[in-house]
């Protein structure tokens, strides 16, 4: 059932308009941002290296077998349920970066940042989870593993975004909780990190 609408060269177009629809919604956000000062910086090297390596593993590497077919010894057949089940995480990403970007406002940054006036932000798509951006990012790397048919360049994402997640995660909450204290702790006990109700 129209199962040969999906063949890889559209499970492709499908990671990189991801990618687009990503810069689109967040280049807006990052012009916005600016305007207000950020005041605590927890970045330093290692947040640096982190994002280096979530960057290369749900951007550079993707991208490059996108383009090349490197590493094409790592190809395995393609399978179009398997890239219909990607273009669902795919459309699920996009609108949850889009909640997400428009839940924090002003209180977004690309790393562990704290800006002027920071707002501990506890509505929208932050009621049900504490970190709904990292649950796209996940959703973004599952996407892309079920529409690369390739063992390296599909599951990179996951490799990538889970080494930046877990380097990272402690040190946000550890972070919220010394700005916000009891006012974090309570929305921690509320919520919980990724998965509604189970992670
Ligand atoms: N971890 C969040 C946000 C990622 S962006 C998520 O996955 O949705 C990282 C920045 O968001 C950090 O600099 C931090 O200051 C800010 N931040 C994280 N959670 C926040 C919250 N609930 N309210 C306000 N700012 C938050």
């Amino acid at each position: 059932m129209g199962f040969t609408l999906m063949t890889p060269l559209v499970a492709k177009t499908i990671v990189i308009l991801t990618m687009v629809a990503w810069y689109i919604i967040r280049f807006r956000h990052a012009h916005r941002s600016r305007r207000t000062p950020i005041t605590h910086s927890h970045r330093d090297r290692r947040e640096q290296l982190l994002l280096i390596i979530s960057l290369c593993g749900l951007g550079a590497v993707p991208f490059i077998y996108i383009v090349t077919g490197f590493p094409w010894f790592a190809d395995y057949p393609f399978r179009p349920a398997q890239a219909w089940l990607g273009l669902i995480c795919a459309i699920g990403t996009v609108v949850l970066f889009r909640l997400t970007h428009k839940a924090l406002g002003r209180n977004w940054s690309v790393s562990l940042d704290l800006r002027e006036n920071h707002r501990l932000v506890a509505e929208g798509i932050y009621r049900y989870v504490r970190h709904p951006m990292y649950s796209a990012f996940w959703l973004w790397a599952v996407a892309q593993a079920l529409l690369l048919p390739n063992w390296i360049a599909g599951p990179a994402g996951l490799v990538g975004f889970g080494i930046l997640y877990f380097g990272r995660i402690s040190r946000e909450e550890q972070m919220m909780l010394k700005q916000f204290g009891a006012e974090y702790r309570d929305y921690m006990d509320k919520t919980s990190r990724i998965i509604p109700k189970i992670y």
